[in-house]
């Protein structure tokens, strides 16, 4: 029987490079498995089309109602969540899942051996840069900075880890360290 998956879950403010650290994590090492989430979120120019399912509200509210969440929230306006996973297909390989804090919250809730890894920026300067840089409108950059200072110290307190994004290669190395330390428990 394959043992039940490690469930890695990444989560921190927008703009702290979530993203961008668990395409290279999922890169790095083949026994990961990242999780692609639904949202109704429009997608952004230039952005994959393949970066979530992108839908709209009743087929996701649909989903919802069937229980086809491992969870959900709304975000600024938009609803994102993580189709359930079908364990039989990870092959043995371990969930990543890079959300915001409410789904990080209820993952913890329902896998209390769920690694919880929370992402910092090295400052609100290069967030904002990092979120401007992104294409997204003054009024979404400032209610994101704003929601991430609401977050940040609650991510902290129910983090099992925290790294702060200085340096991309660092930040994964790190996550890769705590990930293995995870597996050989
Ligand atoms: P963005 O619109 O910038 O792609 O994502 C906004 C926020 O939603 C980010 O913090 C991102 O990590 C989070 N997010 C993406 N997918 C999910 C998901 O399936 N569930 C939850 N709870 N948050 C998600």
């Amino acid at each position: 029987m394959t043992p039940d998956p490690l469930v890695v879950v990444v989560s921190g403010p927008g703009g702290v490079g979530k993203g961008t650290i668990v395409d290279l994590l999922v890169e790095r090492d083949r026994r990961l498995w990242l999780s692609r989430s639904w949202t109704t979120r429009e997608r952004r120019d230039g952005e994959a089309e393949d970066a979530y399912v992108f839908t709209d509200g009743q087929s996701f509210e649909r989903r919802i109602s069937e229980g086809g969440f491992l969870e959900w929230t709304e975000f600024l306006g938009n609803y994102y969540g993580t189709p359930t996973p079908d364990t039989s297909s990870l092959d043995g390989r371990d969930l990543v899942l890079e959300i915001e804090l409410d789904g990080a919250r209820q993952v913890k809730e329902q896998h209390p051996d769920a690694i919880l890894i929370f992402v910092l920026p090295p400052s609100r300067d290069e967030q904002e840069r990092r979120l401007r840089g992104r294409g997204d409108p003054n009024d979404k950059v400032f209610a994101r900075l704003r929601k991430a200072e609401l977050e940040e110290p609650i991510g902290i307190s129910i983090a099992d880890h925290v790294v702060v994004n200085d340096d991309l290669s660092t930040t994964v190395e790190a996550m890769m360290a705590i990930i293995e330390s995870a597996r050989s428990r």
